[in-house]
């Protein structure tokens, strides 16, 4: 078993603009505000969902957002929580999202760039204490927090 542990730092609580992207707008905010552990959950909705699906045995992930019965619909968010931790020198956070639409129907998976903020309430905690770095694992082929 691999952990650490930490000391919150600070807690950030608002919401991102209208029409923005979600996966980029979360990262941005964690670059600008210098977040590299933290912990982030939203809720709200938007105007379509992005997520992905890794494959575990060809090792990639696909995009299930073709998949016809969510594509570019409006969806409630919810639930969406992650984790933040540096990956190529810089903060990136790692997020999984479920949406439902009007039947309350769910969909999620990892989300990906391509989902429209409707309304997106965080809140992000920051944690200090050892940086947590992402490298490739040669298991799963994913890039995952190091020792
Ligand atoms: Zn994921």
């Amino acid at each position: 078993m691999l952990y650490s542990t930490y000391n919150l730092k600070e807690t950030f609580v608002g919401r991102f603009p209208y029409n923005s992207d979600l996966l980029k707008e979360i990262n941005k905010f964690c670059i600008e505000n210098n977040i590299t552990t933290g912990q982030i959950s939203i809720i709200g909705a938007v105007k379509k969902l992005s997520v992905g699906f890794y494959l575990q045995n060809e090792k990639r992930y696909i995009s299930l957002d073709k998949i016809a019965k969510f594509a570019d619909k409006p969806m409630e968010i919810v639930s969406c929580s992650g984790n933040i931790s540096i990956k190529d020198n810089k903060p990136f956070a790692h997020v999984h999202i479920i949406g439902s639409d009007f039947d309350g129907a769910t969909f999620g998976g990892h989300l990906t760039e391509g989902a429209v903020v409707f309304a997106a309430e965080f809140i992000i905690h920051s944690f200090e204490g050892k940086l947590l770095r992402r490298g490739l694992d040669e298991q799963t082929r994913l890039p995952l927090w190091e020792k």
